[in-house]
């Protein structure tokens, strides 16, 4: 056997005993960057682990732990199990206030990148919608809001396509509200009242996209208008994204119609069959607005006397009982950069 073969297959056999199985394997580089939380399976309060750092900055992101004064130690603390409770309250999970396995599942699913909570606020606890502190809106005398797509050079799907898909999604609204949404194009897009556009990476508003899952897309609250999607994702425009051949796949219509509640006002739901609930799975359709969503955009603006999801509201008989309580808490706005640059401290 020549010498450059018998090289070649030693060095091959070494890799394989020294590569460790990417499961248990904290520091690789997986398509999906909170996939490294299932390795905390079986890890209890008081313990070491050297993942508990990435999930505090985790829960730090999203606004359930404060600034640490130094870097997140890796021990399982009193501050993670409390930051745990409210986590698994905001996302509709059992409070076991432990890393189970349905709360480690939610954890590494892709999500919208606007915090839950405001760090420190008095809004844990709270449940089902949400609004943004100090319950932003879009002014009264203003009930036809344009929009345009003013940045889609850095995806390959066709620009018709996305329009669809866009219509389709602000029409979701419009049908519980009493708003309307008009697509406007250059030159009138340098005056629409929403923005929309795909980024990679840091994209200048404090607010860098992670590359493929992670975060998805976020959007300011009113009248702020800006709404970015992440470039990077595996976006599904048309056909039926659950038999989608790409496991990380992303329906566009399903992000978009939870950033444009966003965008009208509304924070996330702890509702886990709301639109407005910030996780989202891959390969999976979310795009009807339940319930929940609707209880939460007509608490700013009203219901679409013509609408039939109006009259859905108001014959479940989960509604009868009035209108459920309305967060105290303040899902924070992402426009102050400040802010924004001390949520993004400890991202992953
Ligand atoms: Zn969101
Ligand atoms: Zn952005």
């Amino acid at each position: 056997m020549p010498f450059t073969t018998t090289l070649l297959i030693t060095t091959f056999l070494l890799l394989l005993c020294f590569t460790p199985p990417s499961s248990s394997f904290p520091f690789s580089f997986p398509s999906n960057p909170w996939s490294l939380f299932q390795n905390l399976t079986g890890c209890n309060p008081g313990d070491y682990n050297p993942i508990i750092p990435n999930l505090k900055s985790y829960l730090h992101r999203f606004g359930y732990l404060p600034s640490p004064v130094s870097n997140f130690s890796d021990l399982f603390d009193s501050d993670l199990a409390a930051a745990l409770l409210s986590y698994q309250r905001n996302l509709g999970l059992p409070t076991t206030g432990s890393l189970d396995a349905d709360t480690l599942s939610v954890l590494s699913l892709p999500r919208c990148g606007v915090p839950d909570i405001t760090p420190n606020s008095s809004g844990r606890g709270r449940h089902l919608y949400s609004y943004f502190a100090g319950t932003p809106s879009w002014p009264s005398d203003k009930r036809v809001l344009t929009y345009a797509l003013t940045d889609t050079s850095s995806i390959s799907i066709d620009r018709r396509t996305l329009q669809n898909v866009f219509a389709r999604a602000f029409a979701r609204w419009s049908a519980a509200t009493t708003l309307n949404f008009t697509e406007v194009s250059p030159p009138d897009s340098d005056f629409a009242d929403i923005t929309i556009g795909f980024y990679r990476g840091d994209h200048g508003d404090g607010e860098a996209f992670d590359g493929v899952l992670g975060t998805l897309a976020h959007a300011f609250s009113p009248t702020d208008g800006r709404f970015h999607l992440d470039a990077a994702e595996a976006w599904v425009a048309t056909g039926d994204v659950t038999a989608a051949e790409e496991e990380n796949a992303v329906d566009l219509e399903s992000v978009a119609v939870h950033e444009i509640g966003h965008l009208l006002g509304l924070g996330h739901s702890s509702a886990t069959e709301a639109v407005m609930y910030p996780s989202l799975r891959t390969r999976t359709r979310k795009v009807e607005l339940m319930k929940d969503d609707v209880e939460g955009i007509q608490g700013l603006y009203g219901g679409n006397p013509n609408s039939g999801v109006d009259s859905m509201r108001r014959s479940s008989p989960e509604t009868s009982g009035g209108v459920p309580e309305r967060a105290a808490v303040t899902v924070v706005a992402l426009v102050a950069t400040a802010v924004a640059s001390v949520l993004t401290e400890f991202v992953l």
